[in-house]
């Protein structure tokens, strides 16, 4: 289903009062839904946000099967897959609302800001953040704080380069109406603010 931004993020903010009520809505991903959607997909938004197992967008928002293009990467970060995966949600299947969620309590960015030596592929995770660290140190934030700062500023990172990374984005926006829009998941109340 087609949605404005507007309608789209109302959407998201009741799903995630319903969650957080414990509340949420019969669930319906059922043989019924499948059979309905498994010739198209039009989901209303694409939620792009970190593969912590604590962050499911489908259950914190209420939605099921069909709903959201959901695109998860350790960290939240912007690699060219998700510029190509967002690219893919906005061009191809016309949803007008893009998520950029970060999280509280996130593993990747706690070992970004932490001196640990790291090996492997994961290397490369980390190294995407580490200009932002480097600033946030610089700014004199520690512990806790310096994680959040870390991860909010990623996020208000990522609402930049997404149209700067992607003429296909760009052109997008400036047509309109379609929104990227922030958020912040806190991982103990369940709830979503949507103001970084
Ligand atoms: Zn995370």
């Amino acid at each position: 289903m087609i949605l404005s931004p507007t309608d789209a993020l109302r959407e998201l903010k009741e799903g995630n009062a319903r969650y957080v009520a414990g509340a949420p809505r019969p669930w319906r991903a059922n043989a019924e839904l499948r059979a309905e959607v498994s010739k198209d997909q039009s989901p209303f938004a694409c939620i792009v946000t970190c593969s912590d197992s604590r962050v499911p967008p489908e259950i914190l928002f209420d939605q099921t099967i069909g709903d959201l293009f959901v695109i998860r990467i350790a960290g939240t970060l912007l690699t060219p897959e998700v510029v190509g995966s967002v690219e893919f949600a906005v061009e191809a299947l016309d949803v007008k609302l893009v998520v950029v969620m970060a999280h509280s309590n996130c593993g990747a960015i706690r070992a970004a800001v932490s001196d640990l030596p790291l090996r492997g592929a994961v290397v490369s995770v980390i190294a995407r953040l580490s200009s932002i660290v480097a600033i946030k140190k610089r700014q004199g934030f520690t512990g806790d704080e310096l994680a959040s700062e870390v991860s909010r500023q990623n996020t208000r990172n990522m609402l930049e380069q997404l149209p700067e990374q992607s003429p296909a984005i760009y052109d997008e926006l400036s047509a309109g109406p379609i929104a990227i829009h922030p958020a912040y998941y806190d991982v103990a109340t369940g709830r979503v603010s949507w103001t970084l």
